[in-house]
Formats: C-alpha cells, structure tokens, sequence
C-alpha cells in the first residue's frame, strides 16, 4: 500500500468537504473488504481515506412509508433485521447468499452498489424493488433510481465528492420479489449470473394471474446489473402463462450481453439467464394461482 491521509469524520458535511478536496484521489471506506484488496494490489491509490463508520445515522434501518437502508447497514444486517425479513425478504435472502458471515459483518450495501461491480449482488434484487439512492456532495443532496446508478464497469453516477447515504425503497403490499443467483459453489463466490424477478398483481387480478407490473433484473451478464426491459414488456399488463414466461425468459437472455471469463462463457451464462428468469416466473405465478 501507498501512504495515504487517514481521515474519519463524525458529519456528512466533514466528510464531503474531504471529498471535495481530494476529487478523485479520495476513497471512502465502508466495510473496506473491497477496498483495502484493491488498494494491497495497488490497482487503487487513494491519497486521502475518508472512514465513513463514525457518522452513526448511516446505519440505520427504518421503515415507513417506505423502507430506508442506510448505506453502512452490513449485508449480515440486512440478513437478520426484523424488519427486512418481515417486508422485503428477497433482501435478507440476497444478502445471505453472498460471501461468508465475516465478509458480511464488514461489508455494507453501500459499499457493494458504489463499487458498481456488474456482479454486485444487492444491486438485482434492489432494482427489482424500484429502489433509489439518496447521495449527498458538497452541493447538497440529489436522489438517483438505482437502475440508473450504474454507468459502467466499476463506475457509478456518484461524482467523486458524493457519498451514498441511503437506499430507500418503496412499501407496495401487492408487489413480490424473488432473486436466484447462480456460482460455482454455495457459499464464498460471486455470480456467475443472477436473475432479480418482481411481480405487482392487484388483488382482483390475481385469480385470473393477470401481472400489472414486473420487473426482470439480471446480474453479472453485462456491464451493469441490467433490466430486461423487452422481456418485461411482454409480461406486463398480461395473464402469466407459461408460454408467454417462456417467451419473456428468451428475450431476457437475447437481451443480456455477456462476456466469457474465468467464471464461465458468454453461451453459459445467457442460457442461465433464459433458465433462471423462467423458473422464478413460473413459480412466482404458481404463487398467484
Ligand atoms: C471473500 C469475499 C467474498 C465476496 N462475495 C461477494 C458476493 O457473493 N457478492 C457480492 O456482490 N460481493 C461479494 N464480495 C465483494 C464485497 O464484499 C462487497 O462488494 C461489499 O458489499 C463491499 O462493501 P464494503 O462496505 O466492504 O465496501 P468498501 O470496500 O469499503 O468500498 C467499496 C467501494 O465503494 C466506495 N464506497 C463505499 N461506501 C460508500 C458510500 N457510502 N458512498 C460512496 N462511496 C462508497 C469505496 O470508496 C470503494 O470504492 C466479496 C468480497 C470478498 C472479500
């Protein structure tokens, strides 16, 4: 590692005057566990370290209106708050199949979205949820849908003197969401593709299953966690049968752009796509029958 300046701000505004200082030779550091890798393999060299865990309201979790995550809320957090795993269990259950209790106790939601990792678990299931990001600079607070806080690999629409403060998340009792992610082995690995499905039936509709929203996300088979937004055109407004599920599986797939590395093929991983977003549709309209 590079000797850096160590700066741990106990305000917003403190910590976003660092940033503004510093542009794009600052890094805050959340949990840290993607962070400190990149800067032991010297692929980042911060000058200045802003520590972001003594601002104590980061890390709340609240629930009203809608529901409101704070940045530093850790992803074993989001596995075992009540709240979470009454409202939004799909958010509990993401969190639980990523890394290892001690990565999770570090590592925030924040964290994972700003590192804007294409693979980036929480990023699906939130999408799917319709969630925004609340950030704030030194020139006051904006708040960005999250399906367009991704604008590349590793980049997000946060300008370097912006902090992510929070994630809110609209409460809508006629909306279900599920997630399925696809690795090599259960525990300790990132996805090698994963589907985010969520579906809105009003209650008169859900006799005849008729989908007056949803929402397809997939991850880790393209630049960005991505909408299938063809895909949802075909469901939406429809009764979900199973032809029309299949169809939509088909055009998410052709939809997703994947690339091959080392955790598998391009061919693979669009194939998985078509499987895994059929699967949960199917059993997401069994539930509505
Ligand atoms: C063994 C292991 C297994 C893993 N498994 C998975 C997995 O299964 N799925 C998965 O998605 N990820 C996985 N990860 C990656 C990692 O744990 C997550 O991306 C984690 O959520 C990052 O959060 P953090 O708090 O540690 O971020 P940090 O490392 O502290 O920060 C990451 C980046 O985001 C920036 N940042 C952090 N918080 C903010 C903020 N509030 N505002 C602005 N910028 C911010 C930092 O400056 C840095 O650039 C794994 C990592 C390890 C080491």
């Amino acid at each position: 590692m590079k000797p850096f300046t160590y700066f741990s701000p106990t305000t917003l505004s403190d910590a976003t005057r660092v940033l503004a200082d510093y542009g794009a030779d600052a890094r805050c550091l959340a949990g840290g566990t993607d962070l400190l890798i990149r800067m032991k393999r010297h692929q980042w060299l911060p000058r200045a370290v802003v520590n972001l865990k003594r601002i104590p309201w980061l890390r709340d979790v609240a629930i009203n209106a809608e529901l409101r995550i704070g940045a530093l809320v850790t992803l074993q957090d989001l596995v075992r708050a009540p709240i979470i795993r009454e409202h939004f269990p799909v958010l509990a259950y993401a969190a639980s199949k990523m890394a290892g209790v001690q990565v999770r106790n570090l590592a925030t939601v924040g964290g994972n979205l700003c590192n804007a990792s294409p693979a980036a678990d929480t990023a699906p299931p939130l999408i799917a949820l319709n969630a925004r990001a609340v950030v704030v600079g030194a020139r006051g607070e904006r708040v960005i849908p999250l399906d367009e806080f991704f604008t590349g690999v590793g980049k997000s629409a946060l300008a370097p003197d912006e902090i992510l403060c929070e994630i809110l998340v609209p409460r809508d009792d006629a909306v279900r969401a599920s997630f399925i992610k696809l690795e090599h082995r259960e525990a300790m690995d990132i996805s090698i593709a994963s589907v985010a499905v969520s579906l809105r039936n009003q209650k008169s509709e859900i006799k005849n299953q008729k989908c007056e929203d949803v929402r397809i996300v997939l991850g880790a088979v393209a630049p960005v966690p991505m909408r299938a937004r063809q895909a949802e055109e075909i469901l939406r407004g429809k009764e979900l049968t199973e032809e029309r599920i299949r169809q939509a599986a088909r055009v998410a797939a052709r939809e997703a752009q994947p690339i091959d590395d080392v955790r598998g093929s391009a061919w693979y991983r669009r194939e998985m796509v078509e499987v895994l977003t059929r699967r949960q549709l199917i059993a997401m309209g069994k539930n509505v029958a």
